[in-house]
């Protein structure tokens, strides 16, 4: 499964993120036998779809789609310069497929900040550094290389000049996510700032209405999401049971957890979407990338669903919500069948026809 990196100076609040994201830990409740590192988080997405769909097909139970969160401990000024903890840090943030940067934005007075100071904007420039600062060093490595097989192959010459375009990118401050640069040709160096870049402020719980500040931090890391949470306040709700935690939850005047929103924004960061299926065992929703097609689909099921597929049979949820039962989408026509080449759709209700 693709991972999201949790990364952030000491002292942010990432433990008690990350501990909070633990509790909701939605394998434990679905695949029971399965053994997960301590320092990794899977966690639901939440979907309303579900709820809606298991009523129509009497579902015995809903399963959503998960994102899973890695806590990448260890990162300090001088991580590009491979010392300490430094080299087995950049190797962690290396293997995550997207990069969650909690950036500390409470002020308690009792929490130590270790630049002596509360100010995202110097935070995230402390981070972005390091992992710009390792990019040069892979870029400078790795040109030599191939400049000289760009003599040999022409067909290098254009990643020699991409390469070449992102080291001024980097030397100018800028992550190449934030470039919006083309990243296809830069694939092959694994640069840790062309993985997409995601944020959480962790806030004191009275600045969470604060709409003017949460414009201004946005602003700080566009094109990147950002997600505003306090972790303190998670890590309470994360102990509370439902009813209560909902209760707790509206008095900040918030409607959705922080947790619930990292999650949908942790999935969207990286690329993928859902579709869903329902029947009497279980209302259901399957992770694919952007751009998946059916077949394709289908193999996130089981393998052999994408060998021996033959058609799908697909309701878009709305049209099968509207209809109220499969039945009447039928009939009002809205049930398609869609064959090998057809590019799947967020929130397809599907069931797929195969050969065993
Ligand atoms: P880490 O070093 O980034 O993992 O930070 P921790 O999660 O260990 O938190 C460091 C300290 O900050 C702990 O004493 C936490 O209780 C406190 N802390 C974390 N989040 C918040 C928050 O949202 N508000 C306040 N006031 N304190 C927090």
């Amino acid at each position: 499964a693709l991972t999201i990196g949790i990364v952030g100076l000491p002292n942010v609040g990432k433990s008690t993120l990350f501990n909070a994201l633990t509790r909701n830990n939605v394998l434990a409740a679905n695949y029971p036998f399965a053994t997960i590192e301590p320092n990794v988080g899977i966690v639901g997405v939440p979907d309303k779809r579900l709820d809606r769909l298991a009523e129509l097909f009497s579902s015995a139970k809903t399963i959503p789609a998960t994102v899973t969160f890695v806590d990448i401990a260890g990162i300090v000024r001088g991580a590009s310069e491979g010392q300490g903890l430094g080299n087995k840090f950049l190797a962690n943030i290396r293997e995550a497929d997207a990069i969650c940067q909690v950036i500390r934005a409470f002020t308690d007075p009792d929490v130590v900040h270790v630049d002596g100071k509360v100010e995202p904007a110097s935070d995230i420039e402390t981070i972005n550094t390091e992992l710009i600062l390792a990019d040069l060093q892979t870029i400078e490595n790795a040109l030599p290389r191939l400049v000289k097989e760009a003599r040999m192959q022409k067909d290098r010459a254009a990643t020699v000049a991409a390469v070449e375009k992102a080291r001024d990118i980097l030397n100018e401050g800028t992550t190449i996510f934030a470039s919006g640069v083309d990243r296809e040709p830069l694939r092959e160096l694994h640069l840790l700032t062309a993985k997409p870049f995601l944020y959480v402020f962790n806030l004191d719980d009275d600045e969470l209405a604060d709409d003017e500040l949460k414009a201004r931090l946005s602003a700080l890391v566009a094109p990147a999401e950002a997600v505003f949470l306090d972790a303190k306040l998670e890590a309470e709700l994360s102990e509370l049971p439902p009813d209560e935690a909902l209760e707790l939850l509206q008095s900040t005047g918030q409607e959705e957890s922080g947790l619930d929103l990292l999650a949908r924004v942790g999935f969207e960061t990286l690329g993928l979407q859902t579709y869903l299926t329902a029947g009497p065992k279980e209302a259901r929703a399957w992770t694919i990338p952007k751009g998946a097609t059916a077949p394709e689909a289908a193999g996130v099921i089981h393998t052999d669903f994408q060998r021996g597929f033959i058609k799908a049979e697909i309701v878009s949820y709305d049209d099968l919500v509207d209809a109220g039962s499969m039945a009447e989408a039928k009939s009002r026509g809205r049930v398609r069948m869609e064959g090998k080449d057809y590019v799947m759709a967020d929130g397809d209700v599907v069931e797929f026809r195969f050969n065993v």
